[in-house]
């Protein structure tokens, strides 16, 4: 189907996100690392941290006291940059020229705002962060080029998430970005493109990383490197269970696993452009580039039965209890019928001949309780049967390859366990998790339990 195909090249593309492009020293250990490896040839930026935030405030539309202050602000953040390089005055003007632009177009948004004014006025971001990172570049006398990413990244009109067109941008890849690699460092931007009638668009908040990995699978890199705040992806979290230890290299089922159950690392559905096409994603930490990282790739070798442990706060568990449920048919279709009505997505669930347990997916909620429940949702259930509610559980997530063939679950982590009262226990389905409801209280000592006995002995 695609005529030109993949170059198949050594190069890496490097990803930093806003808090590594924060200032200029932070600017400066992103340029260490770049000149640290000769093959890192494409480099992606976000804003620098707060930029895109005070950008969606403006094209929100404010009053003229909010407005003055959100520009000082974003002029402040590129000035303290501008202001410790050493040739300043080129930069000075085509960062004003932004900054004035932003200005009148968040005039514009105050009277009437769009979503394309919003990717319009948001994309500012980038374009000021990678021209002055160019900048800083060459003053370290290496040879970086400026790239616009929306000649090359052709989207849809879907204005705030918009999807790439993924065909077009392997074959403008390939004619104006692929023949600049031999002789310079091309320094572009993240998360923006421009639709066919040529107005900008952005792929959705923390876009950035898709781009690289977009751009590592349109040019067949050899890896792409995102580089962040964290030193990788751990076995839990380290704020709850400070001896977690760094995962060196993890199978891209095995992250999109983490994440779903609320492990906070890089999302890694944004990785797939990469992952797909068999290219190595590293993750590490911009500020500690020296304490290494994890890699993330398709299939890993000889994968553990346990990989690591997620949680997720504020579960609500609802337990449901029918006699008419025995040897009843449809009664589970007639409640799920009246949860599907009532725009409630359930997470997880266990049955019994007579009861139902289950907890709500709250993902994608604005609840800030966490709670789904409506009076009416709970008055109707209780027609067809006797409801019970328990808030502030917790769910624990044990992630892991196999683990329904597995014979040793029972001692490992039940074992573990014993002192503790689980609520419910979901597993069986999927054979790369299980997944324990617990007290809200309990949460973080049983992860600290389950961790020294799945991961420290
Ligand atoms: N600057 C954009 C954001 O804050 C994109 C990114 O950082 O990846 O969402
Ligand atoms: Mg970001």
């Amino acid at each position: 189907m695609c005529a030109v195909s993949s170059p198949n090249s050594q190069y890496v593309v490097a990803k930093f996100g806003g808090t590594s492009v924060a200032d200029f020293d932070a600017m400066n250990n992103c340029a260490d690392i770049i000149l640290a490896n000769a093959n890192v040839r494409v480099v992606v930026l976000s804003a620098s941290s707060g930029v895109t935030n005070l950008l969606v405030a403006l094209a929100a539309g404010c009053d003229n006291d909010k407005r003055e202050s959100y520009l000082k602000q974003l002029r402040d953040i590129q000035y303290a940059i501008i202001e410790r390089l050493n040739d300043a005055n080129v930069i000075r003007e085509e960062i004003d020229r932004l900054l004035e632009n932003i200005e009148m177009l968040s005039e514009a948004a105050s009277l009437a705002t769009s979503e394309a004014l919003t990717d319009e006025l948001v994309s500012h971001g980038e374009m000021m962060s990678t021209l002055l990172f160019a900048e800083l570049l060459r003053q370290r006398n290496t040879d970086a080029e400026w790239f616009d990413i929306r000649r090359i990244m052709r989207t849809s009109a879907h204005f705030g998430k918009a999807e790439p067109d993924t065909l077009q941008l392997h074959i403008l890849a390939i004619e104006h970005l692929h023949p600049r690699l031999n002789n310079t460092i091309v320094i572009t931007q993240g998360f923006i493109g421009r639709e066919e009638k040529g107005r900008t668009t952005t792929l959705g908040r923390g876009g950035s990383d898709y781009t690289a990995a977009l751009l590592g699978e349109a040019l067949g890199l050899q890896r792409v490197d995102i580089w962040t705040d964290v030193p990788g992806i751990y076995t839990t979290d380290p704020r709850i269970a400070p001896t977690a230890k760094r995962i060196n290299t993890i199978a891209f089922d095995e992250a999109a696993e983490m994440a779903t159950f609320g492990a906070k690392i890089l999302h890694p559905a944004t990785l797939l452009p990469a992952v797909r096409s068999g290219i190595p994603v590293f993750v590490g930490s911009s500020k500690d580039p020296l304490a290494g990282g994890t890699v993330v790739c398709d299939k890993t070798e000889n994968p553990p039965l346990f990989r690591a442990l997620a949680l997720r706060r504020k579960q609500t568990l609802l337990t449901l209890h029918s006699l008419k449920m025995l040897h009843a048919r449809g009664f589970l279709a007639e409640v799920f019928t009246l949860l599907s009505r009532h725009n409630i997505s359930v997470d997880l669930i266990t049955t019994s001949e007579v009861n139902i347990a289950l907890t709500l997916d709250t993902t994608g909620s604005t609840s800030t309780n966490g709670s789904l429940l409506t009076n009416a949702l709970l008055t109707e259930l209780s027609t067809l049967c006797c409801v019970e509610v328990e808030e502030n559980m917790a769910l624990v997530a044990i992630i892991g390859n196999e683990l329904s063939k597995s014979k040793g679950l029972g001692k490992e982590v039940f074992g573990a366990l014993e002192s503790f009262n689980i609520r419910m226990i979901s597993g069986g389905a999927s054979s790369h998790n299980i997944c324990l409801l617990v007290p809200g209280k309990d949460a973080e000592q049983v992860i600290q339990t389950l961790h020294r006995s799945l991961f420290e002995i």
